[in-house]
């Protein structure tokens, strides 16, 4: 993969329209890509609703999207997803790759400052979705979790975590990501 990737970006649940517009363009400073978004929204069915937990199984939404959409021949697929999940034994999860599909997912819910009972605040959600975005899909290119706590691809436990990280990979994260073929915008790459 020497070339631009090919990524979907699949609306999955209540996504705004907003919200998908600015992340086609930031993620497309982020990554040498070429990026579409799908124009069908797949919202998984009930039976992977977990209703004592009011989450849905992040695994099984994933495969299930994955299922929908690979024939559509994509490099990668990312599926935004508009409510609340889980892996066990987390609580949460704020997103979840398939490397060897090639398909990530994120959960918008718990990135909304209100979710805290903050003031809502569209710009730090988007920040926050943007760095969970480049996280999962870094996941997705075979990047582990890293120590350096600047770095996106640091695990988040809280949104404390995902504040404190940047949207862009350390050193060690990016030349990783040049040695599978993948090309990033300035701004994803940080200096230490
Ligand atoms: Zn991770
Ligand atoms: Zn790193």
């Amino acid at each position: 993969m020497n070339t631009a990737f090919t990524l979907l970006i699949q609306p999955s649940g209540f996504v705004e329209f907003t919200i998908l517009k600015r992340l086609v363009e930031v993620l497309g400073e982020k990554f040498v890509s070429k990026i579409d978004v799908s124009t069908e929204n797949l919202t998984p069915p009930l039976i992977h609703y977990n209703w004592l937990r009011e989450q849905y199984h992040a695994g099984k939404v994933l495969d299930w999207i994955y299922e929908k959409i690979r024939y559509l021949g994509y490099d990668r697929v990312l599926a935004v997803c508009g409510f609340d999940a889980y892996v066990e034994p987390l609580n949460f999860v704020f997103g979840l790759a398939d490397p060897f599909k090639g398909i990530a997912a994120v959960f918008l819910p718990r990135l909304r400052p209100e979710f805290y009972g903050f003031k809502p605040n569209v710009d730090k959600y988007f920040e926050r979705l943007v760095k969970e975005c480049m996280h999962e899909l870094g996941h997705t290119f075979g990047l582990e979790h890293c120590s350096n706590r600047k770095c996106v691809m640091s695990f988040s436990n809280s949104v404390i975590d995902v504040d404190h990280k940047l949207a862009a990979f350390c050193p060690n994260c990016s030349s990783k990501l040049k040695g599978v073929g993948i090309q990033l915008g300035s701004s994803a790459i940080l200096l230490q």
